[in-house]
């Protein structure tokens, strides 16, 4: 019997990571993503990954933990994570999310510049069409939507399933730092910290969220810092820093009011001075800033997951659980989603809508509902369980 075609939409980290396992047993799937080729510098962020996921990957990256953290590390002192054990599932490493990428795309089948635009299920096969200058109009047996929290396969097939923008107001700014100020002022606070990312709650202030994380260290000395200033929105009056229904394209609008809350900081005597540094308010004015919704999407009924999933449709990832960026694990729920999916299709199970077990929907549910309480926390709220 010929074997089945299957696509990937999505190479972010969840399709990569199912295509690697497909490759893996020697399945080729084709995987279109609606970028162009990345430059490096795409994604050359650090995300957060945990033991608990990241082991899977050692095999498919055929490399050691050693190696795996050595390739791909942004922590201050490489590897700051010698000590674990394997026994610490939480154990963690900062890695760079390009590099990550970049090692798992090595040898995939990736059309890039395709945008999916539309899906039609049909009893011949799965009809795919893609905003190429000419239309790419393709068909397959197996479908592994992976593309991400506006997934236009979830829009299509779940309309009723839309990310949910958490009460946040969230500023990111992207901030480079010349090597001596690194060396006095942000090596030390990492160091003490024993982690590539710090955060604080000033005083006075207590549920505004500061965090800097350490991206890159630069050959020259210099080091490329993220940092986030979040709160709470405003519930008894209109919050400028608060825009849910803003277009993409307004996230670089920054109001004049985020830089009257920083004027408004009082940023000294306990907090490590890498905060008062970075969030100066004419400093500030100087980075790279972005306005961030925190989205999440709840996990769709499990009878409508499984009617797609019999018509050889499987949603993975920030597609079908996405958690918000700050408190989130996503990258970590989308590896093992990555894996369990290439695992799941490369079986050739005859009930492909099985991969939708109780199990997995309620870890995925536990997921987004946890990152949720820890974004909450992480703003002096405490959300009741009752
Ligand atoms: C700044 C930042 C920091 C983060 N930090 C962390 C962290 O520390 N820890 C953590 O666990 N998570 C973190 N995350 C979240 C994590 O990156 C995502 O949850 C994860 O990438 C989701 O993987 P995914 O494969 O489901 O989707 P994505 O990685 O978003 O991939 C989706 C892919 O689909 C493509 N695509 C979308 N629509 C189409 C279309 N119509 N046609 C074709 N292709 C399409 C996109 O181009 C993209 O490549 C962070 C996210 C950001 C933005």
């Amino acid at each position: 019997m010929p074997q089945p075609s299957i696509t990937i939409i999505g190479a972010g980290i969840s399709g990569l990571t199912a295509g690697r396992v497909l490759l893996k047993r020697g399945i080729r799937a084709t995987i279109y993503d609606k970028h162009p080729p990345p430059p490096s510098h795409r994604n050359a962020y650090g995300i957060t990954l945990y033991r608990w996921a990241y082991q899977h990957l050692l095999p498919l990256l055929e490399v050691d933990e050693f190696t795996f953290h050595d390739k791909l590390s942004t922590d201050i002192s490489r590897p700051i994570h010698s000590k674990t054990t394997a026994t610490q599932e939480q154990a963690s490493v900062r890695a760079q999310r390009a590099r990550l990428e970049y090692l798992l795309r090595e040898d995939l089948d990736i059309r890039w510049n395709h945008k999916l635009e539309n899906i039609k299920p049909t009893p011949t096969g799965i009809s795919l069409i893609f905003a190429t200058p000419d239309t790419t109009h393709t068909t397959t047996d197996i479908l592994i939507a992976a593309d991400g929290v506006h997934s236009t396969v979830r829009t299509a097939l779940l309309p009723n399933s839309i990310p949910h923008i958490l009460p946040f107001a969230v500023i990111n700014g992207k901030h480079q730092v010349p090597s001596s100020t690194f060396g006095s002022v942000f090596r030390p606070a990492f160091e003490n910290a024993g982690s590539s990312i710090i955060e604080t709650r000033p005083s006075g202030a207590s549920n505004i969220h500061l965090q800097i994380a350490l991206n890159e260290i630069h050959d020259d000395g210099t080091a490329s810092l993220s940092w986030t200033y979040s709160r709470p929105a405003y519930t008894d009056k209109t919050d400028p820093l608060h825009r849910a229904d803003r277009s993409p394209d307004a996230a670089r609008e920054i109001p004049e009011a985020f830089f009257e809350e920083l004027g408004q900081l009082r940023l000294s005597g306990n907090v490590e001075p890498a905060f008062a540094d970075v969030f100066a308010t004419e400093k500030a004015r100087q980075d790279r800033l972005l306005h961030w919704l925190m989205r999440s999407v709840r996990v769709p009924p499990a009878s409508e997951l499984r009617r797609w999933g019999e018509q050889g449709i499987l949603m993975v990832g920030d597609a079908v659980h996405a958690q918000p960026i700050l408190g989130g694990e996503a990258a970590n729920a989308g590896i093992v989603d990555g894996v369990e999916v290439g695992e799941w299709v490369g079986e050739s199970r005859e009930e492909l809508a099985d991969f939708y077990n109780e199990e997995r929907l309620k870890r995925w549910e536990n997921g987004v509902e946890g990152s949720e309480k820890k974004l909450d926390e992480m703003h002096g709220m405490w959300r009741s369980t009752l």
